[in-house]
């Protein structure tokens, strides 16, 4: 019955615990990790992260644009500054000009239109370049032409403008193929506003291509490197459609391009009107670089929820323990009740019997005190086992070191057990070596060692009883062993009967009273000399424990 009801409450606190631990930690360490779980797949499905980084792209472009057009904007302010007067005559017109083409650099050609005529001046120092001398023969022309029919309608345009410039670009023929060049047209300065007068620098495609472009690119992505981490971008300046399908003209490439198409891309107006800005990433590509960072979230997702997973088991298992601990403790003291009733009942019953005086013959007599005093004995030891148990538990179990003669300890200690031992049918085999040197131990502490592993193995033997108690030496240590052909242990017990209150689960140790409080007292002991204990046995063959203690020299010599 009472088996059955401590079963149930076992159970019932196993329940608890569970219960604790899937309402307080589990349910919510599992909705974290499902809501994190779902999250990133909507990530990784909507491609948040590639749009995100799409949107940043757009921005970064929009601002390498303002840079370029500022640079642009500089050089021709600088060229507009010091144009000629229309008034001028032609001569002082073609100086200016010449001033500015050699004063400014990263202009082909400078003109001025006064309404009637176009005075056109180009770099003399290209005019060697077929390419660019015919350019000087026809753009006059043609500009004068254009500016006769549309200059009136081109100029109010421009004046519209924050910074009255307009831009002329397309491509021109130079050496290597096709350039990219744009012409800064500008209403001049002081000249009145009926009169069409239009003065107009052009970008010397080399200057654009090989300094202003990739200059201006390096020097913003250094820049951008500089203010943020994260993965270094490239840029890149094209002619053509990257959507209309055309064939992609690169005019310039920031360092490390690498190869591929730009990313994200952007039309530019203004002074560079019909390149195309595009950005990607140095050495990947945003795809990659989302489908990592899915990756990377999901692997550390998983870490962390075994992490959870395991850190659940492992309270749970510690708990489990606890429990168990507990259900020892109680066992411990229903074990221990029992254990001092019987002897205490025992006493009294031989006293009393022998109060009243009943009994006459000194045999019977000596039988009853001999009782008496084994029973007492008995009681002795479990109190002071558990005497021991709650100092030691209390962290207050002080070992008084002596020097001493172990063999007379061992020797002392077996004969005042001999004649119970030979009293039960154990034939005792005592091996004490004589060449043992005086060795620094706690008298009392290690009498209660051998004490209680000469009671186990004559309360753990059967049939084949015998007891052999060995001391000796073995090179620096001093090792004493109490043998038995008892009912042994099985493997699995071997390491756990050092644990407090733990007991095999043997019939016969169950039918024996015990506190299992024993072997967690030898261990502690043998510690504390700085030894140590192990145990050899074979279940249904019979057990060996051997208590190893130093042999330090210092030990030997120290005062008492
Ligand atoms: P107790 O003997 O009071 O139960 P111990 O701590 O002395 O407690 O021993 C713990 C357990 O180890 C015992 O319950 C028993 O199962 C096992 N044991 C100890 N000594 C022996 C032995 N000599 N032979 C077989 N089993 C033993």
């Amino acid at each position: 019955m009472t088996q059955k009801k401590r079963k149930f409450v076992g159970s019932f606190n196993r329940f608890r615990l569970i219960l604790t631990l899937g309402l307080a930690v589990l349910l919510p360490a599992a909705a974290l990790i499902y809501i994190n779980f779902s999250q990133l797949r909507h990530f990784q499905r909507d491609k948040v992260l590639e749009a995100a980084i799409h949107r940043d792209f757009q921005e970064t472009l929009a601002i390498a644009e303002k840079q370029l057009n500022k640079k642009a904007f500089a050089l021709a302010e600088d060229a507009k500054e010091r144009f000629p007067s229309a008034d001028a005559s032609v001569a002082e017109k073609e100086q200016k000009l010449d001033e500015i083409l050699t004063n400014c650099s990263g202009f082909t050609h400078a003109f001025i239109f006064d309404g009637k005529d176009i005075v056109f001046r180009t770099r003399a120092s290209q005019l060697e370049d077929p390419w660019v001398r015919e350019e000087h023969d026809k753009a006059p022309e043609s500009y004068k032409t254009w500016f006769k029919v549309e200059g009136k309608y081109f100029l109010e345009t421009i004046r519209k403008k924050p910074r009255q410039f307009g831009f002329n670009t397309g491509a021109v023929k130079r050496k290597e193929g096709e350039a990219y060049m744009s012409t800064a047209i500008f209403p001049l300065p002081g000249a009145s506003k009926d009169r069409v007068v239009i003065g107009g620098v052009c970008f010397d495609p080399y200057f654009l291509k090989n300094d202003l472009f990739p200059n201006t690119l390096d020097d913003f992505l250094a820049q951008k490197q500089a203010e943020e981490s994260g993965n270094p971008v490239a840029m890149m300046l094209y002619a053509g459609d990257l959507e209309g399908g055309s064939e992609l003209r690169p005019v310039v490439m920031s360092s490390r391009w690498g190869q591929g198409k730009p990313e994200v891309s952007r039309k530019l107006d203004n002074a560079f009107s019909g390149l195309s800005l595009g950005i990607k990433f140095q050495g990947t590509s945003v795809q990659e670089l989302g489908e990592q960072w899915v990756h990377r979230s999901f692997v550390i997702l998983g870490i962390l929820s075994l992490m959870i997973i395991g850190g659940l088991v492992l309270t749970k298992h510690m708990v489990s323990k606890e429990i168990g601990l507990a259900k020892l403790k109680s066992d411990f003291v229903s074990n221990v009740s029992h254990e001092l009733r019987t002897p205490l009942a025992l006493i009294r019953l031989y006293a009393e019997t022998l109060e009243l005086g009943r009994i006459t013959t000194p045999d019977k007599k000596e039988q009853y005190y001999q009782i008496i005093r084994k029973e007492s004995e008995r009681l002795t030891a479990l109190i002071n086992n558990i005497l021991d148990f709650s100092r030691i538990e209390a962290g207050r179990k002080e070992y008084e070191f002596r020097e001493t003669d172990i063999a007379e300890l061992v020797r002392n200690t077996l004969d005042s057990y001999r004649y119970q031992v030979e009293q039960q049918g154990f034939a005792l085999e005592e091996n004490i070596a004589s060449d043992l040197p005086r060795v620094f131990i706690d008298r009392e502490a290690i009498a209660r060692a051998l004490v209680n592993l000469v009671n186990n193995a004559l309360k753990y033997s059967r049939n084949d009883k015998f007891l052999g108690v060995k001391l000796y030496k073995d090179q620096s240590l001093v090792k004493l062993e109490v043998e038995d052909h008892g009912i042994g242990i099985a493997s699995k017990d071997q390491g756990k009967i050092f644990e407090k209150f733990y007991r095999a689960g043997d019939p016969l140790v169950h039918n024996t009273k015990g506190s299992g409080l024993g072997l967690s007292l030898v261990r502690h002991i043998t510690h504390a000399h700085g030894g140590n204990i192990e145990v050899q046995s074979t279940p249904g063959r019979g057990s060996r424990f051997i208590l190893s203690l130093p042999l330090r020299p210092s030990m030997g010599t120290a005062p008492a």
